[in-house]
């Protein structure tokens, strides 16, 4: 069933089921609007607990936002130094999210970041210095989620390292933090690379403390939403707001996450152009870990044996044809394949296979890839936003294969409300075999989960979080 994008107003379009704030000016971001009329009714539906917890939340960023009472309270008492916040917390509690690593990293974190926000009745607010503006529209109405260029600490941010005095970890490991002794501000660092200490963030008591600090600025790479899970008091919280467990970057992405209209014309072009006619559409993620980097073989033989074998995509005739079928096109089913990569050797190659030789279903099989930027190149403008269309495009297909690890395919997958085959990662230069495993649910993995201390208990006996299929050592929602 082809749907096309098209000049749609806003009283025909089912927001989200009711997940979107329905005050905003259509045309500054389309993506807001037109979404909907892209996708196949989501099956998941959001919980009426997420829907008013999501109004009162932008009741809450509307009075503390930037240019409000509330944030010049808040900003005073950090700039003047002032410790023990907790005596003096007004009603406006923030945490400032900043930009780490590659866009999907991101993404994941600012998504992390923001449940985080909901459940604590924090204000959250992103660091616009590397470009968000030129991706995301604003998402809550009546007020802006962009950290004031003048944020008294913008300085102490870029400076922050692994020693810093402020940090969390540090702060602990040194005892230089209690309840009676609290600072203005934390810095979280919740990064691949985290101590013990930092993880302790995960912990109720640790929580109790960190909730009195009016700032908290927040590095992440990482999707730690299953381990607030294991949180007990966010727990009770959490079975309310997500009864589907497995929905919780789903719902969230949707609701946070508005590509701009530069970002959202490259998506339409490209959906309109290559995916809106096909009878099926197959998305595949290439992202190749190994230093170097490109085109091997056996990357491509294990796409190709895991397509096959999960009849993704058809298998060739292995003779060449010598009687041209006369089959018009029309009553061909037409499948679009998407593919995704910094290398274009891996669309180009399966574009030449499927037009040697028929494939044995009949079936018209097209193949685009949008780029082939061949090196990352994060914080450079139209790099950036090819790949979040690229990842907004994977999202609207009917099935999709990503790469183990990756949280470009992470976000993919589960924006678009897909179960993915996930190809495992080859060791020695070799396809594994299998090639590739059907993920049990949509979430992204926490790859870095902490696994002992206050949460070993609860990893043990809660049965919605397992294993991730691409990385044991991770964590995710089922
Ligand atoms: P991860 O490293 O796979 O977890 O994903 P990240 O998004 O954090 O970092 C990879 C970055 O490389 C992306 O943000 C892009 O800048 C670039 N990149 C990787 N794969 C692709 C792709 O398929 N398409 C495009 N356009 N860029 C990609």
């Amino acid at each position: 069933q082809s749907s096309y994008i098209f000049n749609s107003h806003k009283s025909d379009l089912p927001m989200s089921g009711g997940l979107l704030a329905t005050e905003f000016d259509e045309e500054s971001c389309l993506s807001r609007y037109h979404q909907s009329s892209l996708r196949k009714p989501s099956p998941y539906k959001s919980s009426a607990s997420l829907v008013s917890k999501l109004r009162s939340y932008e009741m809450l960023h509307k009075r503390c936002g930037p240019g409000t009472d509330g944030y010049k309270r808040a900003t005073d008492k950090l700039g003047n130094k002032h410790e023990n916040g907790s005596r003096s917390v007004g009603e406006c509690r923030y945490i400032v999210w900043l930009p780490m690593a590659g866009l999907g990293n991101r993404i994941i974190s600012l998504v992390s970041v923001f449940l985080y926000a909901l459940l604590t009745e924090r204000v959250i607010l992103v660091d616009q210095r590397k470009g968000i503006t030129d991706l995301f529209c604003e998402p809550f109405p009546g007020s802006s989620w962009l950290l004031p260029l003048d944020f008294p600490l913008t300085d102490q941010i870029d400076r922050f390292q692994w020693g810093h005095s402020h940090r969390y970890g540090t702060m602990l490991k040194n005892h230089a933090i209690h309840s009676t002794a609290l600072p203005s501000y934390l810095f979280l660092y919740l990064m691949h690379d985290y101590k013990k200490h930092d993880k302790m963030f995960f912990c109720e008591q640790d929580q109790n403390l960190i909730g009195q600090v009016p700032w908290l600025v927040a590095k992440s790479n990482l999707y730690f939403i299953p381990s607030l899970w294991l949180i007990p008091s966010f727990q009770t919280e959490l079975i309310k707001l997500f009864p589907q467990k497995d929905t919780v970057f789903h719902h969230l992405s949707r609701y946070l996450l508005h590509p701009t209209n530069q970002v959202w014309g490259m998506v339409i072009r490209s959906y309109n152009a290559y995916l809106a006619r096909a009878d099926e559409r197959l998305g595949i993620q290439v992202r190749v870990f190994s230093r170097p980097a490109g085109y091997f073989q056996h990357v491509m033989d294990q796409i190709l044996a895991c397509t096959q074998r999960e009849k993704l995509l058809p298998e060739v005739s292995t003779q060449e044809e010598s009687k041209v079928t006369n089959t018009t096109s029309r009553s061909q089913k037409l499948k679009a394949v998407l593919v995704t990569s910094l290398h274009p050797e891996y669309s180009e190659n399966l574009k030449s296979m499927f037009w040697g030789r028929p494939s044995t279903a009949g079936e018209m099989i097209k193949i685009y890839q949008p780029s082939g930027e061949k090196v990352q190149q994060t914080d450079k403008k139209l790099h950036d936003q090819k790949a979040l269309a690229e990842i907004y495009l994977l999202s609207l297909t009917d099935n999709i294969v990503t790469t183990a690890r990756s949280t470009f395919g992470y976000i993919a997958h589960s924006l678009g409300g897909l179960k993915p085959w996930i190809l495992y990662k080859p060791e020695n230069s070799t396809a594994p075999d299998p090639p590739c495993v059907r993920a049990m649910s949509m979430e992204p993995c926490f790859i870095r989960a902490p696994r002992y201390g206050c949460q070993a208990k609860a990893i043990k006996i809660s049965p919605f979080v397992m294993n991730c299929e691409d990385w044991i050592p991770g964590l995710k929602l089922v």
